[in-house]
């Protein structure tokens, strides 16, 4: 119970508000036009000042549906109003595959590998919107860490088609897609062998431990709560979780 009581309380907004108080965000990237992605992102700007905006160019219709949504439709129509440009003050951006720019994601070692023109396309075509989510690849003191977003399987195979294996891999993964079958590219996560995984699921869903659990350490926030993974000084990673096995102190992977 005791359990229960403090997920409820993981509300992204309050955990940067309490933690970050002082500081602005200097870049949130919208992986995808999917209302979970998105939830809360009118609070998060009317709450703290954010620099860049970055969201993928594309034409979603209004979902629709409101009355019975778990979601806000202000957060749809706060969405919007940032791809127009009409919220001041914040650089709005749409970086695709390997694009390169003199300030700054280049130099905060992050690199995009996905969309690109092909896959919002056919995102766009089929209304499913998963194919065009942002794959970015982080560098930090030597050491990779891939965010997949709600990338598609398709799209993740249209990933290792373009890059080499050793450009893939990459010690720490978000896995695709919250962990669903549906979104597991085995040449994907081949190429990028993780060490861990980490895995964003709610309580109560299911996610494919079994495909995940033969490529290294695998935690899910379904049953560990929060997780956060540290990379210091000499190249090494550490982590802890909110709840269970690795609750007390950090652990090496
Ligand atoms: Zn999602």
């Amino acid at each position: 119970m005791e359990r229960l009581q403090k997920a409820n309380h993981n509300n992204p907004t309050d955990y940067i508000q309490n933690n970050f108080p002082n500081e602005e965000i200097f870049r949130f990237i919208l992986t995808h036009p999917d209302m979970d992605h998105m939830s809360g992102l009118k609070t998060l700007f009317d709450k703290k000042y954010i620099r860049n905006f970055w969201h993928v160019p594309e034409n979603k219709p209004n979902p629709g549906g409101w009355e019975n949504s778990l979601y806000d439709k202000t957060d749809w129509e706060f969405y919007q109003s940032l791809k127009k440009g009409s919220i001041k003050n914040v650089n709005v951006l749409s970086p695709l595959r390997n694009t390169n720019a003199d300030c700054c994601w280049v130099q905060d070692g992050i690199k995009i590998l996905s969309p690109n023109k092909e896959l919002i396309k056919i995102a766009e075509e089929s209304k499913e919107y998963d194919h065009l989510s942002y794959v970015l690849q982080i560098t930090y003191n030597g050491v990779r860490v891939m965010l997949t977003g709600d990338a598609s399987k398709q799209a993740l195979d249209d990933v290792v088609k373009n890059y080499e294996e050793n450009e893939l891999r990459s010690s720490i993964l978000l896995a695709p897609g919250h962990g669903s079958k549906n979104h597991i590219s085995i040449d994907f996560l081949e190429a990028v062998k993780p060490r861990l995984t980490v895995v964003s699921v709610a309580e109560g869903v299911d996610y494919d431990r079994d495909t995940y659990k033969k490529h290294g350490l695998v935690l899910s926030t379904k049953y560990y709560g929060n997780v956060k993974v540290r990379i210091n000084e000499e190249e090494k990673i550490i982590f802890r979780t909110e709840f269970w096995d690795y609750s007390n102190k950090w652990y090496p992977i």
